[in-house]
């Protein structure tokens, strides 16, 4: 029997509660269908059905398949409210990632008139914006760079494309918070991270919040020659910027390792370490640097 009519039988006494059933890769982004003889085949983009361009960003399939756990979203499209559950099911050993999709635009209680739908799919879309990013300066959060970067380093290998991926963590910066106080800090904070998401490409690369002041970049389509000239033009920027506060005016530079692949089947933590070697690098020969491999 077809894996999907196992996990339809399995899911049947529950039919009221659901919709549709997919099985999902994560990785690939894409819904599974089966063959008679069982083999799996790949096949169309699972954010289709949303009608979005791109991967649903919070996407809760990548974070069932990571994390190994069930995971609850509510999304929006066209007109309609869906409640989303992934779910990692063991079958013959093997896991697979099941979504399970109803519409409860007519069912949810708090949903009644046209008005409210058009209110309830702003507030979807913050919740579903604030599960993936960091509060204090926007920037993707530590979840969504685990659960974005797997899809990156595969789309590389897939496509023969490169990818670089740079650490970048502000010079000295402990003593802008000894100096001026945690406040200043976070504000010193919050305009570096917009100094970076704004200087690169904003329909492929991004931008995470890593640790503190920690800020991975990574670059999608671009070798470390061309990463290390847009991290350099970053590098200058912040060099002669000045951070104006009313009364209180900061300069301050940062320091950046990179590393790039093209095509290379690798970890995360292998492309973060490898990125951080170069970071300790240029932290280690005088700070307000760029070290990318070539
Ligand atoms: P280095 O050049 O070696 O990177 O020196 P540094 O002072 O930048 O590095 P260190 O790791 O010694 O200090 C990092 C500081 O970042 C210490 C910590 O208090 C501060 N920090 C981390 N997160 C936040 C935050 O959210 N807000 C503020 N204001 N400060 C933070
Ligand atoms: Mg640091
Ligand atoms: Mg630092």
């Amino acid at each position: 029997m077809e894996i999907i009519e196992i996990i339809k039988e399995k899911l049947s006494i529950f039919k009221n509660l659901y919709d549709t059933v997919r099985i999902i890769d994560p990785i690939n982004k894409k819904v599974m269908k089966f063959e008679e003889d069982e083999t799996e085949v790949v096949e169309e983009s699972c954010f289709r059905f949303w009608k979005t361009e791109g991967y649903c960003k919070n996407c809760i399939s990548m974070r069932a398949y990571l994390e190994n756990d069930t995971f609850i979203k509510m999304e929006v499209t066209g007109g309609k409210v869906f409640l989303v559950i992934s779910s990692p099911v063991t079958i013959e050993n093997k896991v697979y990632i099941v979504e399970i999709l109803k519409d409860v635009t007519q069912t949810g209680s708090i949903i009644n008139n046209e008005k409210s739908i058009i209110n309830i799919e702003s507030l979807i879309k913050e919740m579903n914006d604030a599960a993936i990013k960091d509060e204090l300066t926007g920037m993707y959060n530590r979840r969504y760079i685990n659960e974005r970067l797997q899809s990156d380093i595969n789309d590389s290998v897939i496509s023969n494309k490169p990818l670089c991926v740079v650490m970048a963590d502000l010079d000295f910066f402990k003593d802008v918070n000894d100096n001026y106080g945690h406040v200043v800090g976070d504000s010193v904070l919050k305009d570096f991270a917009k100094i970076l998401s704004t200087s690169v490409r904003s329909d492929s690369d991004w931008v995470g919040r890593y640790g503190g002041e920690e800020f991975l970049i990574v670059l999608r389509n671009t070798d470390g020659a061309n990463a290390f000239k847009v991290i350099e033009k970053i590098r200058k920027f912040l060099q002669e910027n000045i951070f104006d506060y009313k009364d209180i005016k900061i300069k301050i530079t940062a320091s950046f390792g990179g590393y790039s692949i093209i095509s290379e089947k690798i970890t995360i933590d292998e492309l973060i370490n490898e990125a951080d070697k170069n970071l300790y690098l240029a932290k280690n020969s005088g700070r307000n640097k760029t070290i990318i491999n070539l």
